[in-house]
């Protein structure tokens, strides 16, 4: 087993040393390479994704990702900027599902900005479809307008499309995910108003069929948006494309109220992974030593899940967060009253220590 370890800018490479601890403290049996991606990839070698970096990328079999960007590189070119990495290596490893669970600890109840009644056990899984929709769908452009209320004007289009196979392989991404879970699939789409959407509701209630033993339901978007802040638990596994899928799922991290928690994948159909926080790289707070690395630890645990099939490994690890956290440890993005305020090293090294 190989993981690629690329910790990127900002915070990043203060959190991945921590997972990296983590990993290193499970004693298992797999090969970590380290690779610079981001702006610390463009400083080194000019590209946010060199040719070396990907081509670890492509031979591990999960990826451990810090994460990329600084105000410093806003100036560059787009196909330079430290996000077009992520981009670039969804594109080249396929990776079309990606995984944001969002789940609120009985600890963190307070954190959220919703009453703590709302919260308190919130564990839902979204699933976003990751490579279509009208995020990549041609044609795309500025133009002058030919029809339309303006004729003459300069107007700008988008198209949305997603194609049967592309469908059904999220749907079964979804349906095999929430088996692991409670057993129910919300698909949400706009079918009301999208021809796209309704070729989706379509051939999500058609693969429903090889999964009698989930319970599936479809949502509009609109209504998605409104009950997962009116009785957010009321979700299992919510599975929707790309553009509605980027909304949701920052939504639902929200309502944990502490974005320094949330881990993600994203996978393909070898189910290859790239694993990483659901946060940014933080420059604000970065070098002080005060990140919380828990949303880098967890998404180690996925990868050990996920595309490294050592799913007691990955329970682990997820019990000893649960152990700092009973213990009242808090970095300072998540510290409240009558805890102990701890730096990243620290927070690091007890999960370590909690691992048993
Ligand atoms: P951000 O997620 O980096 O930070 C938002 C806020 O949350 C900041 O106040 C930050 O201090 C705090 N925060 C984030 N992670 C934290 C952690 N682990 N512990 C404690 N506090 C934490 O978002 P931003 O400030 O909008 O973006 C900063 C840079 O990150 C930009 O260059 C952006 O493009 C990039 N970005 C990268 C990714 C990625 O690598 N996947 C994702 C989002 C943003």
């Amino acid at each position: 087993m190989k993981i690629a370890v690329l910790p990127g800018d900002g915070i990043g490479t203060e959190i991945v040393a921590e997972a990296v601890k983590v990993l290193k403290a499970l004693d298992l049996q797999f090969e970590m390479e380290e690779a610079p991606v981001g702006g610390a990839a463009y400083d080194a070698a000019g590209h946010p994704l060199p040719e070396a970096t990907l081509n670890l990328a492509k031979q591990a079999d999960a990826i451990l990702f810090g994460a990329v960007g600084d105000w410093k590189y806003d100036k560059l070119d787009r196909p330079l900027r430290p996000e077009q990495a992520i981009l670039g290596l969804r594109k080249h490893l396929g990776l079309f599902a990606n995984f944001r669970p969002a789940i609120c600890y009985e600890q963190l109840t307070h954190a959220s900005s919703l009453k703590p009644e709302l919260v308190a056990g919130l564990d839902i899984l979204i699933i976003r479809e990751l490579t279509g929709d009208i995020y990549f769908g041609q044609p795309r452009g500025r133009r002058v307008a030919t029809d339309g209320h303006f004729p003459g004007a300069e107007e700008a289009f988008d198209t949305m499309r997603y194609s049967r196979p592309e469908i059904e392989r999220i749907a079964r991404v979804a349906f095999e995910a929430a088996r692991k879970r409670h057993k129910r699939v919300t698909s949400v789409d706009k079918a009301n108003v999208l021809e796209t959407f309704q070729l989706w509701k379509d051939v999500v209630t058609e693969v429903h069929k090889d999964y009698p033993d989930i319970e599936l339901d479809h949502m509009y978007v609109d209504n998605a948006a409104m009950q997962l802040v009116k009785e957010p638990k009321r979700f299992d596994v919510v599975v929707t494309g790309n553009m509605f899928g980027d909304i949701l799922s920052d939504e639902a991290s929200m309502l944990t109220g502490s974005i320094g928690m949330l881990p993600s994948a994203s996978l393909n159909d070898k189910k290859q992974g790239l694993y990483e926080p659901s946060h940014g790289s933080a420059p604000d707070i970065a070098g002080k030593g005060v990140a919380n690395p828990l949303a880098t630890i967890l998404s180690a645990a996925m990868m050990l899940r996920f595309s490294l099939n050592q799913p007691e490994a990955a329970d682990r690890i997820e019990a000893a967060v649960k152990k700092v956290l009973a213990q009242g440890l808090r970095t300072p993005d998540i510290y409240s009253e009558s805890t102990t305020k701890v730096g990243t090293r620290e927070m690091g090294e007890a999960v370590v220590k909690a691992l048993g």
